[in-house]
């Protein structure tokens, strides 16, 4: 034996004893075995970290307020990308981790009614699988194949997926599958206690460590709702985002973790005011529909016996607007089908809004939820890491495309029946 190892097991004997002769504590936690500390000598295999920036237009990479992520994106690949229609949070972070596009996977807006029954609503709150089982997330796949996964957020994660909830209170869930660690959604954790969430998770020793993980930032998409797309506020959000994601990137060289980052959002952009609005009861009588939501687009279903008159006021071209019947929608939309939209859809010029009746107040600031093809409408995506080629810029892709992807950089093989594929990144993954 080398003279340290000597000593160092002389130690051990020795630390045996004195502990061989002091009584346990009473009812503490036992202390951590050997194994519950990662090796700080480890050589990691990459981890896969998704990072949702909502509302991150890829033109604001331009603002001169994001070192890192610019940095990641000359390092890195980038291109722009088109959000699914509608251009909203909740469908496409559904179809970012799904790659199914939101008429297929259900959660076809931010906030729906049930059609047999309207006082069930879904709302941004709603974790009732019921609404969510359409399709199955890459975490449940990942769980499945033995890949331990974890999300400091991301819509839907904190879903049973596969599972029910009964009808009657108090409404046990039974079956399904969450990630192995999720956190309940909470605006009061901040940017800096979800990067450290993301980062202890990986200080775990291997056999209890994540593989794929999400992490979620609101801060831009708030900012541009209240003041605009081209306010300095939105420049401070970007800013403080850019920071939080060089926490990541230097908590991860701490830690010896290499990762491939993929940094996307989830739609963009766009300046509105009360000055652009079309007001839905100027061109029909309000007593004869109800509104399921207004904005950027409206959903309306006519009251019983009032579908001719609805539709004669509202379908076709207005100034500003275009109303279609759900099966009418133009193809490109991919929207319609699901029993979830309801019977009519009026979609706004970009930068106008479709409300039930004119604002009150004068407002100015912004909005989503527009064309998906509409330049203020597209979406980050920098991904970084051993498995991309260094600073290449791919052509605009369909954000259906980022779940092969995911399934590529985990080890999995090619998803069935999804609506993406791993086409645009083939050229810019090392491993081909
Ligand atoms: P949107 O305006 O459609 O982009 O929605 C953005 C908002 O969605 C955020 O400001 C949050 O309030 C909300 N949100 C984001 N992620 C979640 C989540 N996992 N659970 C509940 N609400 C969320
Ligand atoms: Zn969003
Ligand atoms: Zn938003």
């Amino acid at each position: 034996m080398s003279k340290p190892r000597f000593v160092a097991a002389l130690l051990a004997a020795a630390a045996l004893t004195a502990c061989a002769q002091t009584p346990p504590p009473p009812a503490l936690a036992p202390a951590p075995a050997p194994a519950a500390v990662a090796a700080p000598s480890e050589d990691r295999a990459p981890v896969t970290i998704l990072v949702s920036i909502d509302g991150f237009r890829p033109d604001y990479l331009g603002r001169g307020v994001t070192p890192v992520l610019s940095r990641l994106a000359a390092t890195g690949v980038t291109g722009p990308m088109r959000p699914s229609f509608p251009s909203k949070t909740f469908p496409n972070h559904w179809t970012l981790v799904t790659g199914v596009r939101p008429d297929r996977h259900g959660i076809v807006a931010n906030r729906m009614e049930n059609p047999a029954d309207p006082a069930d609503v879904f709302t941004m709150a709603t974790d009732d699988p019921t609404w969510w089982n359409g399709a199955e997330p890459i975490w449940v796949a990942a769980e499945r194949a033995g890949i331990r996964t974890a999300t400091q957020f991301w819509p839907g994660s904190n879903v049973a997926i596969g599972g029910t909830r009964a009808a009657e209170w108090p409404h046990a869930l039974s079956g399904g599958t969450r990630p192995s660690d999720w956190q309940q959604y909470n605006e009061a954790i901040g940017p800096t206690q979800r990067v450290n969430g993301v980062l202890d998770w990986l200080r775990r020793p291997a056999a209890i460590r994540p593989r794929l993980l999400t992490l979620y930032f609101e801060a831009v998409d708030t900012a541009g709702h209240r003041f605009g797309p081209a306010s300095p506020q939105v420049d401070e959000a970007i800013a403080g985002v850019d920071a939080s994601v060089g926490a990541l990137v230097d908590g991860l060289a701490a830690l010896g973790q290499p990762a491939n980052l993929v940094i996307v959002a989830d739609h963009g952009m766009a300046a509105t005011s009360s000055t652009r609005v079309v007001a839905l009861d100027t061109l029909a009588d309000p007593a004869r529909y109800h509104v399921v939501e207004a904005g950027p687009y409206a959903s309306l279903t006519p009251l019983p016996g009032q579908t001719a008159a609805v539709e004669k006021a509202l379908l076709g071209h207005h100034d500003h607007m275009q109303c279609w019947r759900k099966g009418e929608i133009p193809a490109r939309f991919h929207y319609g089908r699901n029993p979830r939209v309801p019977a009519i859809l009026c979609l706004a010029e970009t930068g106008w809004q479709v409300l039930a009746t004119a604002p009150k107040a004068a407002q100015s600031g912004g909005n989503h939820g527009f064309d998906n093809m509409a330049p203020e409408m597209a979406a980050l995506f920098v991904a970084n890491g051993p498995a991309f080629a260094r600073g290449r810029t791919i052509p605009a892709f369909d954000n259906v495309d980022v779940y092969p992807l995911l399934r590529d950089l985990i080890g999995l093989p090619p998803g069935e029946d999804v609506d993406g594929s791993d086409a645009p990144f083939r050229r810019v993954l090392t491993a081909n």
